[in-house]
């Protein structure tokens, strides 16, 4: 029996989840050496690669995103080199640290949060020194920015041996990515955004560049070690075992994405999401925190200038069945953000908006 208290997530992460996908993860278990879950893994890999836009592989991780920063870190840098991070908010910031503590050198872009990077920033570094790596975030989710990924690759591409590595965990299946014909070679995500699975998974879309890089570096470590993940992949199998459940939940959330509304409809209703939210903030006399034209369709981080009380915005939401986000990291407060990502209908941002209005009403 589910919870009848249930409040629908409107959450940058965990999303809410349908019950249909809830419901997959109750098949029997299955052992992770049968032929049944090589099936389910080689399925999964042919849906994965349309839904990145490559033609080489999909790591399938039982970790949350993170664990794929490490990885990437540890596999994409080699000693004595450095990596260039792009930093703008809470998540870039993270992962910059991640591959400090990692014992990685790093230089570091940083914008205002709220503003995007740029080609023109990247490529001015790039002629500056040589980099192993450029980290990118795809779509920051404590600031709502979405950056420009393809032009910023088009950039690195000219740079033979650095790796455009990007984390798309707010943006993939919500924000257009397109791997191979960016040019990425490596975009990570997690279960929980707008794949709208329960967290626990990560995935990443790997380059050969990627693993040629990662023959190069020693001590890759274990858990995350490319080359094995590559060995066992190739076999539809996964080195240690694997969250079975939340694979039956994946497989069954990508059949229902790919020959159902597709990407191209999933990309256009989270854009319709994003306008329906942003111009309903506008009308109110709420700012966009994110730099015009990089506003992110997948969660939109909404300036609190009439400065209402979020703890009493989030308890009244509450009552209307909701659960709200109240805010990130150092911005927290300042601005609140509206999530609008995953399986979310515009039916369902509709009775959000219109119970902030309510709110907002009696405030
Ligand atoms: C949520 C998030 C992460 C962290 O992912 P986990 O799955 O929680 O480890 C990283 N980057 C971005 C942009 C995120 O939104």
């Amino acid at each position: 029996m589910r919870n009848q208290n249930h409040k629908y997530l409107v959450l940058p992460g965990p999303v809410e989840v349908r019950p249909e996908i809830l419901d997959a993860q109750s098949e029997w278990m299955i052992g992770h050496r049968s032929t049944a879950f090589a099936d389910l893994f080689a399925r999964m890999q042919t849906n994965l690669k349309q839904a990145f836009g490559t033609e080489s592989r999909v790591f399938v991780q039982g970790s949350s995103g993170t664990g794929l920063w490490e990885g990437a870190s540890r596999n994409c840098i080699r000693e004595g080199k450095k990596a260039l991070h792009l930093v703008g908010g809470a998540f870039s910031e993270r992962w910059a640290e991640v591959s400090k503590l990692n014992g990685k050198d790093i230089d570091v872009i940083a914008v205002d949060w709220g503003k995007a990077h740029t080609a023109e920033m990247v490529e001015a570094a790039l002629k500056q020194q040589p980099y192993d790596a450029v980290c990118a975030v795809h779509n920051e989710t404590s600031t709502g920015v979405t950056n420009p990924i393809k032009d910023i690759a088009a950039v690195v591409r000219q740079y033979e041996d650095t790796l455009m590595l990007v984390d798309t965990v707010s943006g993939f299946l919500g924000a257009k990515l397109l791997t191979d014909e960016w040019g990425l070679d490596m975009a990570l995500t997690s279960s929980q955004k707008a794949f709208a699975l329960p967290p626990g998974l990560a995935f990443a879309a790997v380059s050969d560049r990627v693993l040629e890089r990662a023959s190069q570096v020693s001590n890759r470590g274990y858990y995350f070690d490319f080359i094995e993940i590559e060995a066992l992949l190739k076999k539809n199998n996964t080195p240690s075992t694997p969250p079975v459940s939340l694979m039956f939940a994946a497989d069954r959330q990508l059949e229902d994405i790919l020959n159902g509304e597709g990407l191209h409809g999933r990309w256009q209703r989270h854009l319709q999401m994003r306008d329906l939210t942003l111009n309903w903030a506008q009308e109110r006399g709420l700012g966009a925190f994110a730099q015009d034209g990089y506003r992110s369709p997948t969660v939109s981080t909404i300036a609190n200038t009439s400065g209402f009380d979020m703890d009493a915005m989030a308890k009244f939401m509450s009552s209307k069945g909701f659960s709200m986000d109240k805010g990130y990291g150092k911005i927290k407060g300042k601005t609140f953000r509206i999530a609008h990502m995953g399986d979310m209908q515009l039916a369902t941002l509709e009775e959000v908006l219109g119970g902030l209005d309510e709110f907002l009403a009696g405030n």
